[in-house]
């Protein structure tokens, strides 16, 4: 039987002095690691990862845990409180507008507001650990992330920490110590697919979703980045060295779970099959991953690029998000009444048919119907390949 364990992490303290919270729920299996670290809802609009949690309660009762596992639904109170009418407008914090997953910090190299010192060096970390076994590079890197984090605080203390950087630190405290981070999300509309690190295939078929965004070794401050790129500067910088035995030793993923504002406790528990698959992959769980389901179509995450609304209107999809399309393929319809100049007015007038500009996926959609010129419409995946 796991042992559980709840706690609530502070990651705002409001104006009138309210503790903004997260639950935090771990289970720990027969040995400590591996430890993988969940949480979803950092967007306060994408609440699927808040069902695949729920679904992981129910789904462990049963389930062999051999690791640890850190369950954090609604990570993000402030963003899931930024409700305007029936509306959640959750990816911006509306105190700092910045992304809520964009503000991580990089824990091996420069990031903002950091010094030096708040940060490691992987290179002189992999000079002085050049014969060090595995296990030890492990540890002793894991510490020198944690003592990075410390730093940061501490650095911050003195002119106190901004409310970004205290977001930031609370998450990041907790998922340092993984070997494996999930960050739950959804797309706006969109069907099930996952931003996994460049390399991970066997990793990433064992979550089985259809749709597969491998993603390079580069910060950008999102969650996934800032745990597993890390891991990746370290092997590379053994390899710098002529050790090539050392290899990314934590995986981050970004699991996108469908469409925003959809919330399904059915589904929920699917999905939590499909993450106790991953956690078998790494261990976490006893016993082996699943097969997937059907095929997988991979891009990188460089060859997804998103098509920008040429016209304003409202928009009618041709496809549902998830089909394949080829160059030229009507994708989209955006109507606008004022376009009709000649009287008697016909819809035809109206309507400006968008099409693919590559082979692909037609991946995502705007979430909302009426768009301004220049939104984002869709996103598509190309130069795909099967995974
Ligand atoms: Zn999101």
């Amino acid at each position: 039987m796991a042992k559980w364990e709840r706690r609530d992490v502070v990651v705002r303290t409001t104006a009138t002095g309210h503790e903004l919270t997260a639950p935090v729920f771990t289970a720990q299996g027969r040995q400590e690691r591996p430890i993988a670290y969940v949480q979803a809802n950092v967007h306060g609009g994408e609440l699927q990862g808040n069902a695949a949690i729920l679904g992981l309660f129910d789904l462990l009762e049963s389930a062999p845990l051999r690791g640890t596992i850190v369950l954090v639904p609604r990570v993000n109170p402030i963003s899931a409180n930024q409700q305007v009418g029936d509306y959640v407008a959750g990816v911006y914090d509306l105190l700092t507008g910045v992304n809520f997953n964009r503000g991580y910090l990089y824990l091996t190299g420069p990031s903002r507001s950091a010094s030096a010192a708040c940060y490691v060096d992987v290179d002189s970390f992999a000079a002085a650990h050049l014969s060090a076994p595995i296990g030890e590079i492990r540890s002793g890197f894991r510490e020198a992330l944690k003592a990075a984090l410390a730093a940061i605080e501490e650095e911050a203390a003195a002119w106190g920490a901004d409310s970004r950087l205290d977001f930031a630190l609370s998450i990041q405290k907790m998922a340092v110590d993984a070997d494996l981070v999930l960050d739950l999300h959804t797309g706006d509309r969109a069907p099930r697919y996952l931003y996994a690190p460049e390399g991970a295939v066997a990793a990433a078929r064992a979550f089985g979703l259809p749709f597969v965004l491998e993603v390079p070794a580069r910060f950008g401050g999102a969650l996934d980045e800032a745990s597993f790129v890390p891991w990746q500067d370290l092997s590379d910088a053994f390899r710098r060295l002529g050790r090539d035995d050392v290899p990314r030793l934590v995986d981050g993923f970004t699991v996108e779970l469908g469409s925003m504002n959809e919330f399904s406790l059915e589904a929920g528990r699917e999905d939590a099959r499909r993450i106790a698959s991953a956690l078998r992959y790494y261990g976490v769980l006893d016993g082996e991953p699943d097969a997937p389901l059907g095929p997988i179509t991979a891009c990188s995450a460089a060859d997804y690029r998103s098509l920008h609304a040429p016209v304003g209107g409202l928009v009618d999809l041709a496809v549902r998000p998830g089909t394949r399309v080829k160059a030229g393929d009507v994708v989209a319809r955006l109507a606008d009444p004022s376009r009709c100049r000649s009287l008697p007015p016909r819809a035809g007038d109206a309507v400006f048919e968008v099409r693919a500009p590559e082979d692909g996926v037609a991946l995502l959609f705007h979430a909302f119907s009426s768009v301004p010129k220049g939104a984002r419409l869709f996103s598509m995946m190309t130069k795909t390949r099967p995974l």
